[in-house]
Formats: structure tokens, sequence, C-alpha cells
């Protein structure tokens, strides 16, 4: 079974081929323009995905080897996500179907997520949790198997990404700031800022009180020192990141006691976060689990995760009409 898969539900352009689960090529275009914005602009961004889109696909074709003939199926991201986005990758990926006669499969871009952990191994036991964080969305995931997979908590407000990049724009740091934060933290001491963990009910979150916390305590200390970031920014970044990070795992802490669930995986562009990553190993170690973290190149958006969610839904035979629209919003 040989399945294209294009991604482009935000602001990058992918294109993915998979050979019976394994990922042949994956490639992606990022775009440059939305940096001087300080975020995403969809206009921008659809524009981007159709000069890309067409170079993008041609790569992973020719690096992965494969002819378009020699396709059993052409995947595509159908929601959620920035419907101009949506529309370019679905778009093509109908034409593609349509002129190569082959069978079209839409892919739930937050499956993917969670499913990027089974494109290499070990892969987890069903019925495992899976913690997504990502710039839209903050769930923990309780899969019974690839395509049956339910959210048991989730953010009331902002995302963990968001809660990120939201701090690293108060320090000054461009768009997106979340790598700069992991950056700065790796020679912080993530003990020296004492940040709020929200209690938040059952197994949700929220992330809008510690940014407004963090905006405070920034203000107060620059009326001080006009230079109190720029002196101590290794130290804020690693205790902003150490908060985050407690109250996701905290989370996830609850989750396993609640479900009795032993295997945890992690998903989405914040788990290419290496504190995160160190710590869902510690929690591990401590709590008797097992770990699963996708490769850095699975975690932010991708197309090889779209390509193995599409491989599941091939094998179940769940395909999509030629006249499915995408969605900007969809349960899974
Ligand atoms: P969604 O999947 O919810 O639609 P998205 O696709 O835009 O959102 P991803 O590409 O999965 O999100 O993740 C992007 C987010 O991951 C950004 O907020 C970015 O700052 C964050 N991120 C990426 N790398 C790191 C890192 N090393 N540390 C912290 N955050 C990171
Ligand atoms: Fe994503």
């Amino acid at each position: 079974v040989k399945i294209l898969a294009i991604e482009s539900s935000c602001d990058d352009t992918g294109a993915a081929v998979l050979e019976d689960g394994k990922v042949l090529s994956n490639h992606i275009a990022n775009q440059k323009i939305h940096e001087q914005y300080g975020g995403v602009i969809p206009e921008l961004a659809s524009r981007a995905h159709q000069e890309n889109i067409v170079p993008v696909v041609d790569i992973a074709l020719r690096t992965a080897g494969v002819k378009p003939e020699e396709l059993s199926a052409i995947a595509f991201t159908q929601s959620p996500g920035l419907i101009g986005s949506l529309l370019v990758g679905s778009c093509f990926a109908k034409s593609m179907a349509m002129a190569l006669n082959k069978p079209l499969i839409g892919v739930h871009h937050m499956q993917a997520h969670v499913l990027a952990n089974f494109i290499d191994d070990p892969k987890p036991d069903f019925p495992f949790l899976c913690l997504t964080v990502s710039g839209g969305h903050t769930q923990i995931v309780l899969c019974e198997s690839p395509l049956s997979m339910r959210v048991i908590g989730e953010t009331l407000d902002d995302a963990a990404g968001e809660a990120f990049d939201k701090s690293a724009k108060i320090l000054g740091l461009p768009y997106p700031g979340g790598p700069l934060i992991d950056k700065h933290a790796q020679t912080g001491d993530p003990g020296r800022f004492k940040f709020p963990e929200p209690r938040i009910p059952e197994l949700n979150f929220s992330f809008s009180g510690l940014k407004t916390a963090i905006l405070y305590f920034l203000q107060e200390n620059q009326q001080q020192d006009p230079a109190f970031i720029e002196k101590n920014l290794p130290d804020i970044c690693a205790s902003i990141q150490q908060r985050i990070i407690s109250i996701l795992l905290n989370k996830v802490l609850k989750a396993t006691q609640e479900t009795g669930i032993r295997d945890v995986a992690i998903a989405g562009g914040v788990s290419a976060n290496s504190g995160l990553r160190k710590a869902l190993q510690e929690y591990g170690e401590k709590y008797g689990w097992r770990t699963f973290i996708p490769k850095f190149e699975y975690c932010t958006d991708n197309a090889g995760m779209i390509a193995i969610a599409a491989y599941y839904k091939y094998l179940a035979g769940a395909f999509t009409a030629l006249d499915a629209v995408p969605t900007a919003r969809a349960a899974f």
C-alpha cells in the first residue's frame, strides 16, 4: 500500500509518501512570511500553500522513488485548521485523486498528531493515553484503536503552544517563540521564579492565568530594572517552561490514576520541547509508565502523520467521497 499524504492545515505545506506503514519521504515547506507579523495571517498562508504545494508533492514523490500511478490512495488534512489553507490541500488532493482515478482519504489533523506515535517503533499498546499539545490544542486523548479515540480532557482557554508563544512575545522574542523558550531554558534555573499552577476541575487545563501572571511579574520587575529580562532570560524561560510542563504532566498523572492506563504518549508541536520530553521520561520512571515520544520531525505539523493516519483508514476501508469539504472545526 503506497499513500501520498498532503498536510496544509496551518502555515506549513507538507507532503509525504508512506509504504505499508513506513515513511519513505516527508517534506515540508515552511512559510517565513508570518514572522514579521508575529502570528499566522490566514490569507497569506493559503497563498503560500498554493505556491509550495506542487514542488513539495513533487519532491516527496521523487525522494520516495514512487510514481503517481503506483499510489494506492491520496490523503489530505480535512479538518481542523485554517479554512483557506485546508482548501488548497484538499482541492489539490481531490484533483490528483480524480486525475489518477485513485481513492481519496480525508484525515483529522488532531487524530494524525496522536498517530505520529505509530510511525516508528516502539509503538504504544491499546488502550493508551496521549497528551496532544500543539499550537491550537491541548488534549488528553484516550485511544482504544487507531481510529477510535476520545478527548477526556482539554484546555478551557489557551493551548500549551499558545502559552509558550505568548510568553515568548511578552519577553520580546520573535514568533513562534516556543522553540526559543526551550533554547534559553536549557541554561536557566527552573526553580528561580515561581509561577502559579491553576486549579482546574477534572482533566482540563487553563493557561490564561499563567500568561497574566507572567505579564504582571515582568512589568513589575522591568519597572525596577529595565534590563531585568535581558539579565535573567534563561532563568525566566526555564521557570515558565517548568510551570507549563508541571501543569501538563500533573493532569496526565491524574488521567493515568483515573483510567489505570500505563502507556502514555505525547504528540503535537509542543512535544518537541526538550524539557517536556525529559520530564515525561522522569514521570514514566517514577510512576511505572511506558512512555512514547515521536521523532522531532513528526511532532510539529508534517505530512508523515497524515500518511500514517490515512494508512489505518485505508486498511479499514474508510475512504472519502470526492465531494467532501474541509472544515475549520471538527470533533474526532
Ligand atoms: P494544531 O495542531 O492545534 O492545529 P499547529 O498545527 O499550529 O496547531 P503544531 O505545529 O503542532 O501546532 O505546533 C506548533 C506549536 O508548537 C507552536 O505553538 C510552537 O511554539 C510550539 N513548539 C514547537 N517547538 C517547541 C518547543 N521546542 N518548545 C515549546 N514549544 C514548541
Ligand atoms: Fe498541528
